[in-house]
């Protein structure tokens, strides 16, 4: 089975003190968030910075401290099986223009319920509401 690592960011902008969330819509057909491979030699925070800046134009990637998720999956890549784990980070930035790389072909900031609703899969809705308690759990301190 092949094996694949990669490293993204729940990245979110304040609008009135209010976390505006950055979905973005894979050509696979599925919304998740901003993420990419990690590269040989590369830690996982850079992976998240290079993979926003790649996907997103977005460079002023600000990491909130304590929140790191992780999620697996398995699919099919040209036949053969790949176990996948992606690890999160919760990351803020003070931009809202994004410019898309050709890996995604939408993408939406949403509040909220707006970005669950986007989001296609149930273990990527698991982390936004956790990342969202969490964050508020920060603003209201
Ligand atoms: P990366 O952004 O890490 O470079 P990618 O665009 O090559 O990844 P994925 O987004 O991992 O690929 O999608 C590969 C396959 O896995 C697709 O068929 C997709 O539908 C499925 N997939 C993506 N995210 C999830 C998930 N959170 N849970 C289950 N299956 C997923």
């Amino acid at each position: 089975m092949l094996e694949e690592r990669s490293a993204g960011a729940v990245l979110f902008r304040l609008e009135d003190r209010e976390p505006i969330y950055l979905i973005l819509h894979y050509h696979a057909g599925h919304w998740d968030f901003p993420k990419g491979n990690i590269e040989q030699g590369e830690d996982e925070l850079s992976t998240v910075k290079r993979e926003v800046r790649e996907e997103t134009c977005i460079d002023d990637v600000e990491f909130i401290q304590g929140f790191r998720r992780m999620v697996e999956y398995m699919y099919r890549r040209a036949g053969r099986l790949v176990h996948k784990v992606v690890v999160f980070y919760l990351a803020k930035t003070s931009k809202d223009e994004v410019k898309l790389s050709y890996e995604h072909n939408d993408y939406r900031w949403g509040r909220f319920d707006v970005a669950l609703n986007l989001l296609t899969y149930n273990n990527s809705k698991i982390i936004l509401r956790d990342a969202d308690t969490f964050l508020r759990g920060i603003l209201s301190s």
